[in-house]
């Protein structure tokens, strides 16, 4: 822009200075002692001639034409020089300092953006929690390579004042929000370990306050077992990290053990009268070790009327089990379902693909064996006499099916045994 200026301001500087030479020009050719002269001059050739009656070149015989021209000093045309060069070396000169104040002027203005840009970033965290904008500004400058660890440290800055704020016991829920927001927004970003690990340890911090405030929100309540776990899993989770905190949820614990402990025992007592002896063992279980002998006891009767009620429980399930598995047995064996007069039926399980039968009958009536399949429908004929009659023969059925025997008989008694049955 400047660069545009300066060059319109040169061009009519020009124009001006050729504007007043040209006014001047009687006056210039006086003081420069400028004399005119005619001479002949040929178009073709250029050659000039003296002599005013000569008509054709004498180089090239062409017409020549009358000229007027001035004769400057050898010493005027060096002073004439001198200007020029002068004037040259002017604009030159205005040129290349036009070009370093624009340099230096956008390089001032550069780094007010950047102080203004830090300076926002630290407000955005500090004061609106706005972690997406802070990340537009950091990219806004990604081409200034100091401008993100920069900005990171205000980030941090303004985190822990933030942090400071919690310790005096006031709620800060959005800082926990934003925190959550940029380990998202890290933690696939492998080549920003050292970031996701300072937000990770605030964020500890942040968290670990906050409980510790809330804690004391239960200890007003009277709430002293809720407030004793939650001092816990701070302690627990800040351990060889923040002693200071570690030390903090430490001493508020024993300030409030015994009436923690009074709670815990009321509430398994209750548990334990209700015969809920899983529910007062885990009632009782994260305390066993904090040496206070009633709740030990009373955690190792619970434990105790736990394993015998899982040892009944299990003897219970085993004698099912066991009686399951008989009926399967019984169902398997042979039995008699049909006894009638002169008819008898058997429902077999088959334990080979044959079956076979033997025996006698022995009268004048008639008598039959039939085998029916497992819908009772006709499968085979093995007997069908009248008289004594000596039985043995054989048939091909399905392994692991069931079948009925059917034996009928008029004027006789039978005796049979038959294989290939799970057997009585
Ligand atoms: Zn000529």
């Amino acid at each position: 822009m400047l660069i545009l200026v300066i060059s319109v301001i040169a061009f009519i500087l020009i124009c001006f200075i050729l504007n007043l030479i040209d006014k001047n020009k009687e006056k210039l050719k006086e003081k420069l002692k400028i004399q005119q002269q005619e001479v002949m001059s040929c178009p073709n050739c250029s050659a000039e001639y003296e002599d005013l009656s000569l008509k054709v070149c004498k180089n090239c015989n062409t017409s020549l034409e009358k000229k007027t021209k001035c004769n400057i000093s050898k010493k005027t045309k060096r002073k004439l020089f001198c200007v020029v060069i002068g004037i040259i070396l002017i604009i030159a000169v205005l040129i290349i300092s036009s070009i370093f104040i624009n340099n230096y002027i956008e390089e001032q203005e550069r780094i007010k953006k950047y102080n203004e840009d830090i300076n926002l970033c630290y407000e955005l965290i500090k004061d609106k929690s706005d972690w997406e904008e802070f990340k537009d500004i950091v990219d806004n400058h990604s081409q200034e390579t100091n401008f993100e660890p920069e900005a990171f440290e205000k980030l941090y800055q303004a985190i822990d004042e933030r942090i400071e704020n919690i310790k005096n016991g006031n709620e800060d829920k959005q800082l926990l929000a934003m925190l959550n927001a940029i380990k998202e927004d890290f933690s696939s970003d492998t080549t920003s370990n050292t970031i996701l690990q300072k937000i990770n340890e605030r964020y500890l911090i942040v968290n670990s306050y906050s409980n510790i405030n809330k804690s004391n929100e239960y200890i007003q309540g009277q709430k002293y077992k809720e407030a004793f776990d939650l001092l816990n899993t701070v302690i627990s989770q800040n351990k060889d990290k923040n002693q200071e905190i570690v030390n903090i949820a430490t001493n508020k614990q024993n300030e409030i053990k015994d009436n923690a402990f009074e709670q815990i025992i009321n509430e398994a007592q209750t548990q334990i009268n209700n015969q809920d002896y899983s529910s007062a063992q885990k009632t009782l279980e994260n305390y066993k070790d904090l040496e206070n002998q009633t709740i030990l006891d009373m955690y190792n009767s619970a434990t105790n009327e736990v394993n015998r009620i899982e040892a009944e429980r299990k003897a219970k399930e085993a004698e099912e089990e066991r009686k399951r598995k008989q009926a399967e047995i019984d169902a398997k064996k042979d039995k008699i379902i049909v006894d009638t007069d002169g008819k008898r039926i058997y429902k077999v399980y088959m334990t080979s693909n044959k079956f076979s039968i033997s025996g006698n009958f022995k009268g004048n009536g008639h008598f039959s064996v039939k085998l029916l399949d497992d819908n009772q429908d006709f499968y085979d004929l093995l007997v069908n006499e009248i008289g004594d009659y000596v039985v043995n023969t054989s048939t091909d059925v399905v392994k692991g099916n069931y079948y009925y025997l059917q034996i009928e008989c008029t004027r006789g008694t039978w005796n049979l045994s038959w294989s290939g049955t799970y057997g009585s």
